[in-house]
């Protein structure tokens, strides 16, 4: 039960003074729906801004207030592929134009009324030899002057909310905040002279105040390191079972390949946990096309072979199918039944997998999140293999874990080649497996980086390597804004290019990207992966795992839009089939330095650990905990260089208090229970009911 101190912070969002439901809309795509929500909502950065009357005295990349007169719109060519301009001029005549980038346009026909005078904020910048301010804001004339102040907060928004109105409702939340009992460790929080939390959530929204933006940048880690341990220790406690096999299954598969040196050793370690009775918790780490799926399948025979059932969860329906299918043929010599289930499997067909799963019947189950339905029972569940293990939260590992009589073996893979320094964020306290070797044989994958002015070129390019029966990957970027929305443009744009392919290839081109509909997306995918259709357009949906060996091409536009992480994924993409492959990186407009070093990083190798820890230098690893906007970060609040340097520090204060106060129940406990809830690590606070 959630400590009756915070009910005012977890009330919902809507209690704020002026939010009906027409607000509550723009801040629930936030994820702003409770009052701590919208306090945690941090600024992203501070403007400080200057009002201008002459463009002139304006610097390229400032942000400015001026007023401008509209004298003219231009809508693109080709509406939802470029921008959408209102050309303006200030009052000496210096021209800038105001540019709009897709829906966004449809607010701009309204507020420019040619010929009539506006007051608007936003960063100065040069687009060719034109200046432009890019979706700016609009600001009332009374309070033009009155806005150009010093550290003006800026938050992420999301359409129908305003930077004063989010300001607004910010202090009224902040307002609400209560005082809370101090659970950081004493020394700790007097050393770094930190502020008290209500005081440190004021100051983080008033300028860059370090204390108090580290302060609750600690406060998130030491919450994350509590709960993991909370998990590890309810791990020791649940008794698992041993699992040891005789190898008669595994000496009947008719692998086409010698197992690496990594492969059998990942093997061997994870036939070693297994023999535990205490549940394993391991994590294997190998770069794309590494083979870690012939590890899994290894370790799920393990568990068949003594007698228990196996399942291996996967990110998405399509991973879901390749993995079934994969697995199926590969084990098909062992007679072990494999079966696929999905949220899609519905009726008699259901019904059959579920009755499979209660009799023991089938072996190794293998689906998407649909296997950690309530409705999902299995005979005696011994072992767990996820696939691409940042994309569950432990809140979901935790429900999977709890399906088995005893606690199951969980074996997490993942090809996100995370640093070493940042393993422990990430993954807590697993044992890790390493497959740090490819199969032999993988040919080198040819990385260029080309002008996006070239496309006419690449495009004809693409037409000749289809030529000869090979098949080719095209992707567009879809980038994910601080908001949570897609990048405006960016569907419009993946779709137009999609249409312009068409133009030249016909019905050898499919696309997939995440709006269409899942049918819709598989059975392109399908499609491209039967060899139906040469060429596939896409957005990073088929980031994860897609295995089509004949494809050999790989298009990446906008590719300095990408992160590395990313980019080493897609890329990896091709090179699996014997035939020489290639990755063009197109690159649109000027690159900064960093853009370039980290293309020409990418240019120079396919070590994927080598990419990570480079990657992380050259800009500080925001998308290696995934960047805080995605979604499937670790951390919200904490950055990386505070991941550095408090994580160990908050691991092992929390590890001290677990020791200590096992039930959290002393007045610091107390204050650590306050915490986990703030932080919705709750199910860490759960698992204490049993103990
Ligand atoms: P990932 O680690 O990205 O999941 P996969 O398991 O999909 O990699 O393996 C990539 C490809 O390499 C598959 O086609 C697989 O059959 C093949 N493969 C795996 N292990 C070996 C090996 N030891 N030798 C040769 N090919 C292998
Ligand atoms: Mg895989």
């Amino acid at each position: 039960m959630r400590p009756e101190i915070l009910n005012s912070v977890f009330a919902e969002s809507q209690t704020l003074d002026g939010v009906g439901p027409k607000l509550a809309k723009p801040l629930e795509k936030l994820g702003l729906t409770r009052i701590k929500d919208v306090a945690y909502h941090l600024p992203e950065r501070f403007v400080t801004r200057r009002a201008i009357t002459d463009l002139d005295e304006g610097t390229e990349g400032e942000q400015v207030i001026v007023a401008l007169t509209a004298i003219e719109h231009r809508a693109s060519y080709n509406p939802g592929r470029g921008p959408y301009r209102v050309m303006a001029q200030d009052e000496v005549g210096n021209i800038c134009a105001l540019t709009y980038f897709g829906r966004a346009s449809y607010s701009a026909k309204k507020l420019f009324p040619v010929g009539e005078k506006r007051w608007v904020a936003g960063r100065l910048d040069r687009y060719g030899d034109m200046l432009q301010i890019v979706h700016p804001d609009h600001v009332e004339e009374d309070s033009a002057a009155h806005l150009a102040r010093l550290n003006e907060p800026v938050y992420a928004l999301s359409e129908g909310l305003t930077q004063p109105k989010l300001g607004s409702l910010t202090a009224q939340a902040l307002g609400r905040l209560p005082e809370l009992p101090e659970w950081i460790q004493p020394s700790q929080f007097e050393q770094a002279g930190w502020p008290a939390w209500r005081d440190a959530m004021h100051l983080a929204h008033k300028d860059l105040h370090e204390k108090a933006r580290d302060r609750l940048a600690y406060d998130e880690l030491l919450a994350n390191s509590l709960a993991l341990l909370m998990v590890k220790a309810e791990g020791r406690r649940r008794k698992g079972q041993a699992l040891s096999g005789d190898g008669s299954l595994r000496a009947r598969l008719k692998l086409p390949f010698e197992m690496t040196g990594a492969q059998k050793r990942s093997v061997q370690e994870i036939d070693g946990d297994l023999q535990q009775e205490s549940p394993m918790l391991r994590l294997l780490q190998g770069d794309v096309g590494a083979g870690k799926t012939v590890v899994a399948l290894e370790a799920m025979l393990i568990a068949n072979e003594a007698g228990k059932q196996a399942a291996l969860l996967a990110p998405t329906e399509i991973l879901a199918r390749q993995h079934f299918e994969t697995i199926r043929s590969m084990a098909a010599p062992t007679g072990v039944e494999v079966a696929l289930l999905t949220g899609r499997a519905k009726g008699r067909e259901r019904e059959g997998i579920l009755m499979g799963l209660l009799d023991g019947s089938i072996d190794i189950l293998i689906g998407t999140h649909a296997i950690f339905q309530d409705s999902v029972n299995y005979k005696d569940l011994g072992l767990v293999v996820i696939d691409e293990q940042h994309r569950f939260g432990v809140a979901q590992r935790l429900s999977l874990a709890g399906k088995g009589r005893r606690a199951p073996h969980t074996l997490a893979m993942t090809a996100t080649p995370i640093p070493r320094s940042l393993t422990l964020a990430q993954y807590g306290e697993m044992d890790v497996s390493r497959l740090d070797e490819l199969p032999p044989g993988r040919q080198a994958i040819e990385t260029l980086v080309v002008s996006q002015d070239r496309c006419a070129d690449v495009i004809a390019g693409v037409g000749r390597h289809l030529a000869t029966g090979q098949q080719a990957y095209w992707v567009c970027p879809m980038v994910r804004e601080a908001n949570g929305n897609w990048q405006t443009g960016d569907i419009a744009a993946a779709e137009a290019r999609y249409a312009e392919l068409k133009e030249h290839f016909g019905d050898d081109v499919v696309m997939v990207h995440g709006q269409l509909k899942p049918e819709v997306k598989d059975a392109n995918m399908e499609r491209f992966a039967s060899g139906g259709a040469k060429l596939l357009v896409a957005t990073t949906v088929i980031e994860v795992g897609v295995d089509v060996p004949s494809s050999t091409l790989m298009v990446i536009e906008q590719a300095e839009r990408f992160g590395l992480a990313q980019l080493h994924q897609l890329r990896g993409r091709v090179g699996r089939g014997s035939e020489k492959s290639r990755c063009l990186l197109l690159r649109g407009g000027e690159l900064s330095e960093t853009a370039q070093k980290r293309l020409a990083l990418m240019r120079e190798t396919q070590d994927g650990f080598r990419i990570a820890e480079e990657d992380l230098e050259l800009r500080g690893g925001g998308e290696l905990l995934g960047t805080r906007q995605s979604g499937d970060a670790a951390f919200r609040i904490a950055d990386l260089d505070q991941v550095q340097k408090y994580l160990p520090i908050a691991h092992a204060d929390a590890r001290m208090l677990i020791e200590h106060d096992g039930g959290l129940t002393s007045d610091r406990g107390e204050a650590a229970r306050v915490l986990l809830y703030l932080f919705e690590r709750d199910w860490g606070v759960q698992l204490l009911r049993g103990g």
